[in-house]
């Protein structure tokens, strides 16, 4: 591992100051390449280190931010607010979230494995980078999100891991999280903390098509710290669910996954949120599955019609064309799972 210097924030002023011009000069949006990581539970970013895929200079531990309100659980009338600095696990295991959104304690729970799950934070999770093998092994040169404009090796090469739906001619990486999904199928927001005070976004906005930039994966702004997730009491949180299909049963990424969020009204959709995790560049949102399942019931013609709908743009490689009828299949198995299951 190269040599690094090591910062310890001890509050969000003093982990915002690691990104102060004096400080971290290059004024780069946060990507692989950047010379300033916070550093959470290192499970990924530590990994990627010893593997010298990403080379900070700096790194800015923030983990005594678990002291404050970005290391608590807290739930009331408006929703739920979920800490950026709370474990895996330990949201898993909070009973609020298994019984008023299922959808994300399954998805932590069907994460990685018990070790990383205690240690990772959910702010490190929805960052956390692609599983390709040529980003990970810096024996290849081309690879534009380690090494932008040097080209992508997966393209003809070792894809079967790799997205079919929102890839780009430059990237075609597939994002690997569970949780981002329970977070885009429950409308969720993401709270930012940076130099010019706090902001809300919706969560689906936070990560970005890889377009001609694979390196830049999120709306981030240089020294951007995500504080929260917040998520609101809406009808279909507790018919959620996560199904996550994987080579094994455990401690495996998913080859394709679906979180899925229903309001039923008498057997007809009501409302219906649908991610994909798995087949996809970024947490993939089918929204226009959604649109053709509001207002009919849930039997085998519609679902069939989603799932095609879901996946009418997917651009297959050679080794990952499975994935769009496996894809299909979780979905459809997901909808049918929410729309039976009792609450
Ligand atoms: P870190 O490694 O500390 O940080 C990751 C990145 O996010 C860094 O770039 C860091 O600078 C940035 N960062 C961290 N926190 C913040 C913040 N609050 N604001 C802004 N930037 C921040 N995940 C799954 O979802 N499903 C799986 O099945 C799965 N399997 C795994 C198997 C293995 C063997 C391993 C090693 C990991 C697996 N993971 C899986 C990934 C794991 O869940 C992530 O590594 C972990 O969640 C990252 O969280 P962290 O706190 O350790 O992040
Ligand atoms: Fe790199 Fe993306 Fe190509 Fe993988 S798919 S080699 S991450 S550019």
């Amino acid at each position: 591992m190269r040599p690094f210097h090591y910062v310890k924030a001890n509050d969000l002023p003093g982990a915002l100051q690691a990104f102060a011009p004096q400080n971290d000069p290059t004024n780069a949006a946060p990507s692989v390449n950047a010379a300033t990581q916070y550093l959470a539970g290192g499970t990924t970013l530590i990994d990627l280190m010893k593997l010298d895929v990403m080379r900070p200079a700096t790194v800015t531990d923030i983990n005594a931010l678990d002291q404050s309100k970005a290391g608590q659980i807290e739930f009331g009338d408006n929703g739920l607010r979920l800490g950026a600095l709370v474990r895996m696990s330990q949201a898993a295991d909070h009973e609020a979230v298994k019984s008023n959104f299922p959808v994300i304690a399954q998805s932590l729970q069907l994460a990685a494995s018990a070790q990383i799950r205690n240690m990772a934070s959910l702010g490190g999770n929805v960052l956390q980078r692609t599983r390709c093998t040529y980003f990970r092994d810096t024996s290849y040169d081309n690879c534009n999100k380690r090494n932008p404009g040097s080209g992508c090796a997966a393209m003809d090469g070792m894809n079967r891991n790799l997205a079919v739906l929102g890839t780009s001619n430059d990237c075609i990486a597939s994002y690997p999280g569970d949780f981002a999904q329970a977070l885009i199928a429950l409308d969720a927001m993401v709270e930012i903390a940076g130099s010019a005070g706090t902001r809300m976004m919706p969560f689906a906005q936070l990560h970005r098509a890889p377009g001609s930039t694979p390196q830049i994966e999120t709306t981030l702004t240089q020294g951007e710290l995500i504080t929260a997730f917040q998520i609101p009491n809406l009808p279909w949180g507790k018919r959620s669910l996560y199904l996550k299909i994987r080579d094994r049963a455990s401690y495996e990424f998913a080859l394709a996954s679906a979180a899925i969020a229903l309001d039923l009204d008498n057997g007809t959709v009501r409302d219906v949120r649908i991610a994909l995790g798995g087949v996809s560049a970024q947490p993939w949102r089918a929204a226009e599955a959604e649109a053709l399942l509001k207002g009919k019931p849930i039997d085998d013609t519609m679902l069939l019609a989603a799932a095609d709908k879901a996946f009418e743009g997917a651009r297959p490689k050679k080794h990952n064309a499975f994935k769009v009828q496996l894809g299909k299949a979780t979905l459809m198995r997901a909808l049918r799972d929410a729309a039976t299951m009792t609450i």
